[in-house]
């Protein structure tokens, strides 16, 4: 078997295109433009990359884009006052706070500062415990994205033996959370799991989110499963020259095709994903702050 590959930078393109037809007829018919803040403090390379992303396409999608740029040595109590005059603009629907923070500073303070119904990362306490509870909630924009793909890829996930590899609170968990709600069974492994290799060789559907390259070979993988790679793992590739890097997932790509029905490349998988959901959560919380239909799709 070969598996067929999920081309994750079209979808994402494609919710782009949805998310900025809907955000023109906001903007057109009622004059409203949807608003996303990212605060970074310091200078993490990764991040700042990652930052300039999100801008770019905020603003492609029509959208409005503030940046808050803070110094390494913000204090903590600065930091939540930016956070409280974000939460009162109505201009801002969405506000992210691009993580690591410094250490100094407490992540989940700062987080739980803001507005719940702004929250576009969904990590905010209450956000938690609406997905937990079934209720309406902004999703963590990784694991939307993931389901977003299984449910373009499998139509419906019902009944389906679903695995998590990875119990983190930004996928694995909130993933394990959107597949139960869509009815899947779901097993969550991580590091003390025994027999792995067993747990993962049941999954229809396996989300592997552990940050260790090209962990899971291809006979873990059940034939015919539908096979996501969150993972995201920088390796040293000298035949490209000194000092170059090579990206790979989690997943052994080669070995998983001859095995998987579908599989997501990395890259060009699930990353693209993740920012086109933290528009469509922006659009969502604009929709929702002014009491309008939310964008069909876009959402868990
Ligand atoms: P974390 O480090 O927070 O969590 C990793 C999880 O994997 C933990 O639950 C850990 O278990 C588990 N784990 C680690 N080693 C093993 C092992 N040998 N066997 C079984 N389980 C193991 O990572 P994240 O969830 O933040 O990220 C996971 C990956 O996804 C990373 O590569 C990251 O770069 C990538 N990522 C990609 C994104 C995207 O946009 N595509 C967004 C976010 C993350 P335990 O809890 O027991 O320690």
């Amino acid at each position: 078997m070969t598996a067929d590959i999920i081309d994750g930078k079209a979808f994402a393109a494609d919710v782009r295109e949805r998310v900025a037809a809907h955000v023109a007829r906001l903007t057109g018919d009622r004059g409203l433009t949807p608003g996303l803040a990212v605060v970074i403090v310091g200078s993490d390379p990764a991040s700042e990359i990652y930052v300039r992303n999100k801008q770019r396409q905020t603003v492609e999608a029509g959208m409005q884009s503030f940046e808050h740029r803070l110094p390494e040595a913000t204090a903590e109590v600065a930091l939540l006052a930016l956070i409280a005059r974000l939460n009162a603009d109505p201009a801002v629907h969405g506000i992210l706070c691009q993580l690591p923070l410094p250490g100094h500073i407490n992540a989940d303070a700062v987080i739980n500062a803001i507005d719940p119904a702004k929250d576009v990362d969904g990590f905010h306490i209450s956000n938690v415990g609406l997905l937990a509870t079934g209720q309406k909630a902004l999703v963590p924009c990784t694991p939307l994205g993931c389901l977003m793909l299984l449910r373009d890829r499998l139509g419906s996930l019902s009944g389906a033996d679903a695995v998590v590899l990875g119990r983190s609170n930004i996928v694995g968990k909130p993933m394990a959370q959107l597949l139960l709600r869509d009815s899947a069974t779901v097993t969550v492994a991580h590091s003390r799991t025994r027999d792995l290799a067993a747990v993962c060789r049941r999954a229809d559907i396996l989300v592997a989110a552990v940050g260790r390259p090209e962990m899971v070979p291809g006979d873990w993988i059940k034939p015919g499963a539908t096979v996501i790679d969150v993972g995201i793992n920088r390796l040293p590739a000298p035949e490209r020259g000194e000092g170059k890097t090579r990206i790979v997932g989690d997943v052994d790509f080669a070995s998983a095709c001859r095995v998987a029905g579908a599989i997501t490349p990395v890259p060009g998988g699930v990353g693209p994903m993740t920012i086109a959901c933290l528009l469509a959560n922006t659009l969502t919380a604009c929709c929702r702050a002014h009491g309008m239909a939310e964008p069909e799709g876009l959402t868990a």
